[in-house]
């Protein structure tokens, strides 16, 4: 038995069998059942969403003998003259490859004869954004006094590339992306009709990997079917011929990047490559990936949203509970961003190394996100353990650098002067003491002495502030700070506003002792 490519064979025939354009089809329809029918249409949208196949089905109905309730019935002589493509009164014209003058001026000349058979003729005028200015003028003539016989159906992916002129002078049907759920109802359907042995799983992958059109679905299914002919196709076969990964490696690569585990991560990123898996769809599949785990941690019942098997979506729901959102939120955006910026690069295996290395090391970014991807890292490893600053915190170190800001401590009241220099002294101990969220928000901190035994505590940034003055926080770094000086201490704070002049009547505590500032700006 040969085979027919499903793309072919099941290209809709009837305006029922379009699928995912349903308020265009209602208006068409309507049109043809009053015997209201325009002489131009401009059908927009992106490929494989029905506009040529609307187009044709449309130039039957209006030729149908007997049209029902506004579709053509299939069996007249012109139904079936159109769909032997053996009918004069359907004249498809690429304009990719016939853009210019002639073309259309050809055109014009056959519009002057009336139809010999049937009532309309009907030019379906496919990328029709690609004629030239010329062209286009020459169109404009024809659609400015179109006979009455003459309808024209002009196709686009790119609507804004279409002069106004134009236009103004066309009914615009905007088509939609085809969804999900809509591309993979439809491929059961079909898969049923022809018998094939599809697990459903696949069908739900080719649905998704469609990207919103039917066509692309269609003929990825013919692929995966002709390749796998006679045997059951699965997840797996389908992953294979489109070259995409297994939910299994989204899952691996997670788990590195979350522990800070960059050559684990790009050791991974290799092996996609070695196995010449599509890069595009690779970024595409992940950030996919990461969306569902946002969606699971965002509410429950997301079983009908996600398209998934209970058994992974369990796998799904006990990896959501390992990552913070603000995290999650974090990894999405960086890929969401990768996803644009591969699209045209010859690059695409760096730049996707680029984004993991990224991920790695939020240190390396400076937005809310990535200081919140950080205070994960540190809660977790407190929560394991694992120790935060390093043991040295050289005492020596720290008096030959206070020595260096001498100037600025000696312009303070002695006694005080002597607090600040304890606090200084053991800054990095007592940070640390302080808990992960407190470590980092003091960590910009400036400090200074204050009347009446004050150790105040200077912020340029109000969030820092704020933070520090939660009264539990603000207490807890009294009690640390009294605990490493020996000394009952008050701590206050203020912004610095007042430009370098102010903060020069402070001590920067991280400029004091570097060692402890690198660590965390490389480890953390
Ligand atoms: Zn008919």
């Amino acid at each position: 038995m040969s085979y027919q490519a499903l793309y072919r064979k099941w290209r809709p025939q009837t305006f029922e069998d379009v699928k995912g354009q349903e308020h265009i089809v209602k208006t068409l329809k309507n049109q043809i059942r009053l015997e209201r029918v325009g002489h131009a249409y401009l059908f927009c949208g992106t490929r494989g969403t029905g506009k040529t196949s609307v187009a044709k089905i449309f130039a039957k109905a209006v030729n149908c003998e007997h049209p029902v309730d506004g579709s053509p019935c299939g069996k007249c002589a012109m139904c079936e003259a159109i769909q032997k493509q053996s009918s004069m009164n359907v004249i498809e014209i690429d304009a990719a490859s016939n853009n210019g003058v002639d073309n259309i001026r050809e055109i014009r000349g056959e519009v002057e004869y009336s139809p010999t058979e049937g009532r309309y003729k009907v030019y379906i005028i496919d990328e029709v954004h690609m004629l030239s200015i010329g062209a286009f003028n020459a169109l404009l003539k024809t659609l400015e006094e179109p006979p009455e016989y003459v309808i024209f159906i002009l196709a686009t992916t790119e609507a804004h590339k279409i002069p106004v002129t134009i236009l103004s002078r066309c009914q615009r049907y905007d088509f939609r992306r085809i969804t999900v759920d809509t591309i993979t109802d439809r491929l059961t359907e079909l898969v049923q009709a022809e018998g094939l042995n599809v697990e459903d799983k696949a069908l739900r992958y080719i649905g998704r990997a469609a990207d919103g059109s039917m066509r692309d679905a269609l003929s990825l299914l013919d692929q995966c079917v002709a390749f796998y002919l006679d045997e059951r196709l699965t997840y797996e076969h389908v992953l294979d011929i489109l070259g995409a990964v297994d939910t299994g490696v989204f899952s691996r690569l997670l788990r590195a990047v979350m522990a800070q585990d960059t050559t684990g991560a790009l050791k991974l990123m290799e092996d996609v490559v070695i196995q010449g898996r599509e890069l595009g769809q690779f970024v595409t599949d992940f950030t996919w990936y990461l969306r569902n785990l946002m969606l699971v941690q965002s509410s429950e019942g997301m079983e009908d949203i996600l398209d998934m098997s209970s058994e992974n979506l369990e796998a799904l729901k006990e990896e959501a509970a390992e990552i913070k959102q603000a995290v999650l939120m974090r990894y999405i955006r960086i890929f969401s961003e990768l996803t644009n910026q591969i699209r045209y690069s010859t690059q695409k295996r760096v730049l996707i190394e680029l984004a993991i290395v990224k991920l790695c090391k939020p240190q390396m970014e400076n937005n809310y996100e990535s200081i919140l991807n950080r205070l994960a890292i540190l809660e977790d490893r407190l929560e394991k353990g694992i120790a935060l600053a390093p043991a040295r915190t050289s005492g020596r170190l720290a008096v030959e650098a206070a020595d260096e800001e001498e100037e600025e401590v000696a312009s303070l009241p002695p006694a005080q002067a002597q607090d600040v220099k304890a606090v200084l002294d053991q800054w990095g101990k007592i940070t640390s003491d302080l808990g992960a969220s407190l470590m980092i928000m003091l960590k910009p901190a400036m400090v200074s002495a204050g009347p009446d035994n004050q150790i105040i505590l200077g912020f340029r940034e109000d969030m820092n502030k704020a933070y520090f003055e939660e009264e539990s926080h603000k207490a807890i770094v009294e009690k640390t700070i009294s605990e490493h000086i020996g000394k009952t201490i008050r701590i206050v704070s203020r912004l610095l506003e007042g430009g370098r002049a102010e903060e020069a009547l402070f001590i920067n505590p991280n400029k004091i002792r570097l060692d402890n500032v690198e660590f965390i700006d490389e480890d953390i």
